[in-house]
């Protein structure tokens, strides 16, 4: 089935999908994005999505293109169209279409809009999950406004590439006094020895997931002790269990940290059973 994608106003053919070469997200990285999970046809905590993404606009002063009623119906259309029942839908904001230059273009441009959607096998993360993942343990080289989810990812894309290239899933970002800050795409956690969910507060050195928020709120429900504090790559290693969590893949168990097999090298309790119970904390949209 041919892909749709929306670019500005029209639903157009994925061949025919283009924006113009001075858009401000190709020159500067100027704009911004969400990624929400779709899953049998549902869209997956969309008010805290675009929460986020009405504050990461605000951070950088672009003025939403739309309300966000209209942006729901966007992202439902493209995951109509795209025939897409367990996969994710894209939204891409930024700062619109104007002559190259550094300083903010006048109340003419307005911001340009990208949507898209694709299939993601729930049977295959799944599977994954059953296995665990590896990490790597890498140096956090990004800006210092990571809490805003701005189009500006090469330092992500070279740590997950990485990764991916040491034979691991993730690359955990560190930072300069050895404590991890958060996953390339997604946030970190461990479970210590008392059985305490620990996980970095969402201050500005990292991106406040919306599946960590789920998490922390599913957390609470189940009794488990949460504690918002950094952790460095050594408490991680020795920690009882470790995982990430993003709108794509969840809770995601992580079984390897660099050298290091975490607990007994197998997905732990907490986070199997995070995992399980996500969607029973999590929000379904029409
Ligand atoms: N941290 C970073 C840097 C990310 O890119 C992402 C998701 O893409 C996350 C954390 C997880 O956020 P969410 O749970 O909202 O997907």
């Amino acid at each position: 089935m041919a892909r749709i994608i929306f670019v500005n106003g029209s639903y157009l053919p994925y061949a025919d999908a283009s924006i113009h070469v001075e858009d401000r997200s190709l020159q500067f990285a100027d704009g911004v994005y969400e990624v929400c999970e779709v899953r049998a046809g549902h869209l997956i905590d969309e008010s805290r999505h675009m929460d986020r993404l009405e504050r990461s606009l605000r951070e950088l002063r672009i003025a939403p293109p739309m309300s966000r009623k209209a942006l729901g119906r966007i992202l439902r259309e493209t995951i109509r169209r795209n025939r897409v029942s367990d996969g994710l839908v894209y939204l891409q904001i930024s700062r619109g279409i104007a002559r190259r230059d550094f300083i903010f273009p006048g109340p003419e441009t307005s911001p340009s809009v990208i949507c898209l959607a694709r299939r993601a096998s729930r049977k295959a993360g799944d599977e994954t999950a059953q296995h665990g993942i590896s990490v790597i343990t890498i140096p956090d080289i990004r800006w210092q406004r990571p809490d805003i989810k701005s189009v500006a990812l090469l330092p992500n894309v070279l740590a997950r590439q990485t990764a991916i290239e040491k034979g691991a899933k993730e690359a955990w970002l560190v930072d300069k006094d050895g404590f991890v800050t958060e996953g390339a795409a997604s946030n970190a956690w461990i479970v210590d020895e008392q059985d305490r969910l620990i996980t970095r507060p969402a201050d500005f050195g990292i991106l406040r997931g919306v599946t960590r928020g789920v998490i922390i709120e599913l957390a609470k429900r189940q009794g488990i002790e949460l504690v918002e504090r950094a952790f460095t790559v050594e408490d991680a290693k020795r920690a009882r269990e470790a995982f990430l969590t993003s709108a794509t893949s969840n809770v995601l168990p992580i079984v390897r940290i660099d050298d290091a097999p975490i607990g007994d090298g197998k997905p732990g309790r907490f986070a199997t059973e995070l995992r399980r119970l996500f969607h029973t904390q999590a929000e379904f949209a029409d």
